[in-house]
């Protein structure tokens, strides 16, 4: 299986945008919270639990209902732990298995939760994006076209950036001071460097 590299970061951190330039370089990138939202939308087992616990509605005309289930997560932290202990365990696997298919060196998965939902365990290391609070804020609010408020209220569930960051064994700088694609190619290569020695097997005495 290739080693599994974590990349997280607060919401509007740029995680997404930094991956980007992983896969630009070759590395396969696993996006968990686009495989959870699948895995709630499709996966049958998943889809009767949800529904179970939050009752039919979550499912409008076969499609989950992600407003209504937003508004009982994001108002009761004791909600968000029941469908947090649907969701992480199913897609933590997802992860790997998919990397048990990848032959790179190492693969990346993004994920917003890492050290909040126990993704982190089997992981080689954790990338962190790293942004200050007013431009995260000012980013989602253009990119989803939401409030401030609506911004702030789902950062609430999320450990604060400091402790983040302190974290991470890397942290790539996001704040539109400092490039990010070369800081993305010095990682890539140091974890190359890191990952292929890993591969290579020592030469044993006759
Ligand atoms: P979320 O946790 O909400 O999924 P994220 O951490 O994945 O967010 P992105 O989606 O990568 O963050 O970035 C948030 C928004 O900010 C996007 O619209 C993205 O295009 C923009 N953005 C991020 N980094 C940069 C940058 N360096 N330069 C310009 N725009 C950026």
């Amino acid at each position: 299986m290739a080693n599994i590299i974590g990349l997280t970061g607060g919401i509007g951190s740029g995680k997404t945008t930094v991956a980007k330039v992983f896969a630009t370089l070759g590395i396969p990138v696993f996006n968990a919270d686009a495989v959870a939202k699948e895995l709630m939308q499709n996966d049958p087992i998943v889809k009767l639990k949800l529904i179970e616990l939050f009752g039919d509605n979550v499912f409008a005309n076969g499609q989950l209902d992600r407003n209504f289930l937003a508004k009982i997560v994001f108002a009761d932290p004791h909600q968000l732990e029941r469908l947090n202990a649907i969701v992480h365990p199913i897609t933590i696997q997802a992860a790997k298995d998919w990397a048990t298919m990848q032959s790179a060196p190492y693969v990346i998965k993004e994920a917003a939760l890492v050290f909040e939902s126990g993704s982190g365990e089997g992981l080689a290391g954790v990338i962190g994006v790293s942004a200050p609070l007013p431009l995260r804020i000012h980013r989602v609010m253009q990119r989803d076209n939401c409030t401030k408020q609506e911004v702030e209220k789902r950062m609430q569930n999320q450990l604060s950036e400091t402790l983040k960051m302190k974290l991470c064994d890397w942290v790539i700088i996001n704040d539109d001071q400092v490039l990010v694609v070369p800081q993305v190619v010095a990682l890539h290569e140091k974890l190359l460097k890191q990952f292929s020695m890993d591969n290579v097997n020592p030469i044993k005495p006759p």
